[in-house]
């Protein structure tokens, strides 16, 4: 069988050695949700780029609003107006004001603006009926973003607040981690896709749609899917094929059964070996090794959820980590509800459903936790990881999850 097999910390750390981040290429904002900054972002100007109003009011000198109050109004000629995009054509002076929209330009002399609920129009002057105080209702030029300061540092996932802001400091392009390239092979002579008449024996190839989303959730472009009998010439070529690619998924016929090829395939296109099994449940006959080309060569076992399993474990941070994310950022504790029974020698990684309470996080497995049974993956939002040397762990015990977030 598999030699010895490896702990999943262990694997995960072999893997992320050999996981650098790729280079930077120019993005238009329009299409850089999902990418990650390659270098950090700094503004030219002050956002906001000039004093403006809070408010819908008058701009006045605070000092003339000194005296006012709702018995004794303070009367100020109305001078002009200062609109969003149309600033003032003047300063306020003494006992002047000017009418201003929220976020215009405040004026030259003006030091406050009277919200419009204080005040009274009444032909081309307004009565005043607070007492404002310098800088009420006054949004400072910069008060949000300084020039020269990084506002987004490299690293940085770009999510729907991010582009906001990088549109804000005047950007149209930004610099983005190049995204792995990567190809996902499904290996097995029983495997038919959706659509076709199942034979005897026959198997639907699911991998083919789940690796391939998983890839592209996790950040990377999948350049090519491609399904191989488990025949040695084939399984070589599409390997050859794939090997242009950073990142290489191969799933199933990484066991050691007469019709398992890959690895002998890998072994003669020059492929190193760096792990072949792991002390993980599912997923212990994975293999990951490297091409001298610079290709990350992931071997996932065939069942539906090993390979999900074994992907979002070792072949996702390594994804994650040629974009420059934290490797570890899925990683986070919960409070497991059910009991989980198990004997130490590998690691288990439970499907759970993750539910917060008042005592924080809580995770319940999914139901029926074998390699095959991949509705055991819906609705999970983490795998709890259960270590080698645990035996059953009973309920109520704080256990290590892993996030899933392939959502959105
Ligand atoms: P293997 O790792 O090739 O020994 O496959 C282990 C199990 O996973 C077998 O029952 C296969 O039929 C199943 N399997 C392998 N590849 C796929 C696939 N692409 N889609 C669904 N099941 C698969
Ligand atoms: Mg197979």
């Amino acid at each position: 069988m598999v030699a010895k097999l490896i702990e999943i910390d262990e694997a995960k750390h072999l893997v992320l050695e050999r996981a650098s981040p790729l280079p930077a290429e120019q993005v238009s904002l329009r299409d850089a949700l999902g990418r990650v900054l390659a270098a950090d972002a700094a503004a030219f100007d002050p956002v906001p780029g000039f004093d403006n109003s809070a408010m819908d009011g008058f701009a006045v000198r605070a000092a003339d609003t000194a005296a006012a109050s709702a018995e004794a109004p303070v009367g100020l000629s109305v001078v002009g107006e200062s609109r969003a995009g149309r600033p003032a054509q003047r300063g306020v002076g003494p006992r002047e004001a000017i009418l201003i929209s929220t976020g215009a330009m405040v004026p030259e002399g003006a030091d406050a603006v009277v919200r419009v609920e204080d005040t009274r129009s009444r032909d081309g002057r307004v009565d005043v009926a607070v007492a404002v105080g310098a800088g009420r209702n006054v949004r400072r030029a910069g008060e949000d973003i300084q020039p020269d300061e990084a506002v987004l540092t490299r690293g940085t996932p770009l999510g729907p607040p991010e582009l906001g802001v990088l549109a804000s400091i005047g950007k149209a392009g930004v610099e983005c981690v190049r995204r792995p390239r990567a190809f996902v092979l499904a290996t097995g002579d029983e495997l038919y896709e959706p659509d076709e008449p199942l034979g005897p024996g026959g198997v639907r190839n699911s991998n083919a749609y789940t690796v391939p989303a998983l890839v592209e959730r996790a950040g990377a472009e999948v350049v090519g899917t491609e399904t191989v009998p488990d025949k040695p010439r084939p399984t070589r070529a599409a390997i050859e094929r794939a090997l242009s690619a950073d990142v290489v998924v191969i799933c199933g016929g990484v066991s050691v059964g007469e019709h398992d090829h890959v690895r002998s395939a890998l072994a003669e296109l020059g492929a190193e070996e760096v792990f072949w099994g792991v002390a993980l449940r599912p997923g212990k006959p994975t293999w990951f090794g490297t091409h001298p080309g610079g290709a990350l060569v992931f071997g996932l076992p065939g069942n539906p959820v090993s390979a999900m399993v074994t992907f979002l474990l070792l072949a996702r941070p390594a994804i994650e980590a040629q974009l420059g994310l934290s490797p570890n950022r899925q990683r986070a504790t919960a409070i497991l509800d059910d009991e989980y029974a198990k004997r130490p020698g590998r690691a288990h990684a439970v499907r759970c459903r993750l539910e917060l309470r008042d005592d924080g996080w809580h995770a319940r497995t999914t139901g029926e936790q074998g390699s095959h049974v991949l509705t055991s993956m819906l609705g999970a939002d983490a795998l709890a990881m259960i270590p080698t040397e645990s035996g059953t762990v009973s309920a109520g015990t704080k256990v290590e999850i892993e996030l899933l977030r392939w959502g959105e």
